[in-house]
């Protein structure tokens, strides 16, 4: 066993506080690290507030993390000590099922164990996240890094970046297709930055005119503003996807006309219920609503790599692990540009 230390909500209301405890004991197939940096993502507020019920509690959050492998198991292939390594939102699943087998890890038939908040599937011990000193994960569901991205801009990829690539994947984004993002925060600026990079024409659909002085630089082609309903009219039918990154229940009613016939709005915000919603404008132009969490394991490489080639990196604010309980506030108020990255250097182990 390592002991390591990171930062833990002991309860829902309970600011995020030192926690010491063990890692466990390297397996045969096992990759240690020492965290360099880890996002901070609006899931691990949820999850530390038990807004999804089933936190388990002393929670250590995180599952954007960078690391440098620091000893890995006699059967590790892929790693050896020193490599720059990351971890996302799965640290293991069946290995043996339908999805695992076609790279849908994260719809496992047995259910993905998550980075943090879930039994491991060995010993059923509650898994501790990217908060923390050290790391320790199978090396399946361990990726490479590419050597040119900036580590300390390179975590929120392995959930933000993933979260949204996998969907635009799915629905075959590319030249010539239209494609909206709900929500301009750490998932929503990805979706963005990701579809421009797959040559699509995107439109930042946000609540105010806050943000439109960034849609430029983010390189987003079109900024639509959804309080304004004249202008909501104007954009009816336009787009073939939507990227629906909002975190809290919501109404999709003003959304959906949006969709041109056979769009499709594609929930990957909100994981629970939605305000009421009438089906007129699905059956008018037969329009879909889905859903997508995250991405598998390779596809997550496959978007590493393409962030890699394209030098796709999100826009961090670097902060210190003292100041996670400030950054969990601001985000409550969607004060961050656009992803809170903790310097990990910054969590000391006295
Ligand atoms: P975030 O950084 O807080 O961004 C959310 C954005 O949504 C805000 O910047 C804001 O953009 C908009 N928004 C906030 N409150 C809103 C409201 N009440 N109504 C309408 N829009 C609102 O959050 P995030 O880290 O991107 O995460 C977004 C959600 O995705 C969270 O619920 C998280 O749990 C979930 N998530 C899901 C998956 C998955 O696999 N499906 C993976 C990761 C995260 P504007 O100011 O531009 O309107
Ligand atoms: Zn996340």
């Amino acid at each position: 066993m390592m002991k390591t230390i990171g930062y833990a909500a002991t309860s829902c209301d309970a600011p995020l506080k030192p926690f010491s405890f063990e890692r466990r004991a390297l397996r045969h197939n096992d990759v240690a690290m020492e965290v360099l940096y880890c996002g901070v993502c609006h899931s691990d507020l949820h999850q530390a507030r038990n807004d999804w019920g089933g936190s388990v509690y002393p929670i250590v959050p995180g599952h954007e993390i960078i690391g440098r492998v620091t000893e890995t198991g006699p059967d590790v292939k892929r790693f050896k000590q020193g490599d720059i390594v990351a971890i996302g939102c799965m640290v293991d699943s069946c290995q043996h099922c339908d999805q695992c087998d076609k790279g849908n890890e994260q719809y496992c038939r047995e259910g993905n164990t998550q980075t943090y908040n879930s039994p491991d599937r060995i010993d059923g011990q509650n898994t501790y996240g990217g908060y923390s000193k050290h790391m320790i994960a199978r090396e399946e569901f361990v990726l490479h890094v590419p050597k040119n991205l900036d580590l300390s801009r390179a975590a929120p990829l392995l959930c933000a970046g993933i979260t949204t690539y996998s969907p635009l994947r799915a629905w075959n984004v590319g030249p010539g297709k239209k494609v909206g993002v709900i929500g301009l925060g750490g998932l929503g600026h990805m979706a963005v930055k990701l579809a421009v990079g797959m040559g699509a024409e995107v439109t930042i659909i946000s609540r105010s005119d806050k943000k439109r002085t960034d849609a430029e630089e983010l390189k987003a082609h079109k900024y639509l503003v959804s309080s304004d309903e004249s202008a909501m009219q104007k954009a009816a039918n336009h787009f073939d996807v939507i990227i629906d990154t909002v975190p809290y229940k919501h109404d999709l009613d003003p959304y959906l006309p949006l969709l041109d016939v056979d769009g499709s709005l594609v929930i990957v915000g909100q994981i629970g219920p939605l305000a009421e919603t009438s089906s007129v404008p699905l059956v008018m132009g037969r329009r879909r609503v889905a859903g997508s969490l995250i991405g598998g394991i390779a596809e997550t490489q496959e978007m590493l790599n393409l962030c890699g080639e394209k030098n796709i990196l999100p826009d961090c604010e670097i902060i210190k692990i003292e100041d996670i309980n400030e950054a969990y506030e601001r985000l409550e108020r969607g004060d961050v540009h656009y992803r809170f990255v903790i310097d990990m250097s910054s969590l000391k182990n006295d």
